[in-house]
């Protein structure tokens, strides 16, 4: 293998079907020699090539040049409840990303990372005091996905994009890191179970609605009005609410999905009543669902309100159209909640 292709195809976990076809061709072997790589990959889910029994053994020779892992795992945790277990993995050029397991019942999912720190920065979240690092790849997505799929004793059932960085500011790679996850030939994981979550980046939600992907929307919305949001999301001065409103709004109709909205729930800032009630009058005509999560508390200046204050926001939802929920995060004691997750350390060399 010249070292131009070994470079090109270096690590093979994030090429697609056809990409794993033309490595195959560019080692002048046939092109369903790269449908079998993708079969070991991504379905069988191996990644030594030396157990991959159909392949002969001058194409694995070959294959000693590349390196199928683009993730360095470097540390683990686990909450005491032993519930969610939050993981570190090194990217390239010595970076750090974290990515959570959560075990809830028959259902485990996985949280993962679409950048390397974010450029949203949203007033309330660890991450964006990283501010913007880099793009993780489609590859670097995906294989958060693998390497904990293989640790885990259950079956992975849902995947959120909702870890570290803004997906649709990653928009190409993110989406290619959910075909992968969703490819019939692969994870083969359901269409459904996967929700990429965005702060609310409107024109690409309207891309996404456009070109018809069929991955579940969640969008962060936090506030009840466009001063209120601004407060904690600046971004609101680049896409209004309203227009974040009606954006999510023509999505659900086009798609046919049901939105989901996020609501981060912040002592003294967006839980007095009235916003639930302006929430319930804004969202009544959306196919959608309000997901209300007690803010984790990262050390800044917001709290969590206290519960009788959540019972309080709560109870003018209890007549919304659309359904409700509360999400208490688990793994805060490891600071694996959400907007909970950064990175503060650089490799050492
Ligand atoms: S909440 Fe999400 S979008 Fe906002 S700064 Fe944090 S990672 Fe970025």
């Amino acid at each position: 293998m010249s070292d131009a292709v070994a470079t090109q195809y270096k690590p093979l976990i994030g090429h697609s079907i056809s990409e794993l076809e033309s490595f195959a061709e560019s080692l002048d072997e046939k092109p369903f020699r790269g449908r079998q790589l993708f079969d070991w990959i991504y379905r069988q889910q191996v990644d030594d090539f030396s157990k991959m029994t159909d392949l002969s053994k001058s194409l694995r020779e070959k294959l000693s040049k590349v390196s199928t892992h683009p993730l360095k795992m470097l540390n683990r945790e686990e909450s005491l409840s032993k519930q969610t277990r939050k993981f570190l993995f090194e990217v390239s050029g010595g970076k750090m990303i974290e990515s959570v397991l959560m075990k809830e019942g028959n259902r485990t999912t996985v949280c993962l990372s679409t950048q390397v720190g974010c450029a949203v920065d949203c007033d309330f979240c660890a991450t964006a005091k990283m501010g913007f690092v880099k793009n993780l790849t489609a590859g670097e997505i995906v294989d958060q996905f693998l390497q904990l799929q293989k640790i885990s004793d259950q079956k992975i059932t849902n995947v959120v994009f909702m870890g570290m960085g803004e997906p649709f500011l990653n928009y190409k790679n993110s989406i290619a890191a959910a075909d992968l996850l969703h490819h019939p030939r692969g994870i083969n994981m359901g269409a459904w179970r996967v929700t990429i979550s965005t702060a609310g980046v409107a024109h690409k939600i309207k891309q996404f609605s456009d070109e018809g992907h069929p991955y579940k929307l969640a969008v962060s919305l936090n506030g009840s009005t466009q001063n209120q949001r601004l407060k904690t999301m600046p971004i609101t001065k680049v896409y209004s609410f309203s227009d974040l409103i009606k954006t999510s709004k023509d999505y659900a109709y086009h798609s046919r999905n049901r939105v989901t909205f996020e609501y981060v729930l912040l002592d003294g800032v967006n839980d007095d009543p009235q916003d639930a009630e302006k929430l319930n009058r804004l969202l009544n005509s959306i196919d959608c669902k309000l997901n209300v999560i007690p803010y984790n508390e990262i050390g800044g200046p917001y709290r969590r309100p206290p519960d009788i204050r959540i019972k309080a926001f709560l109870h003018p939802l209890k007549k919304a159209s659309f359904p409700v929920t509360v999400r208490w995060s688990k793994g805060q004691d490891i600071d694996a909640g959400c907007g909970q997750l950064a990175t503060h350390l650089e490799k050492v060399e």
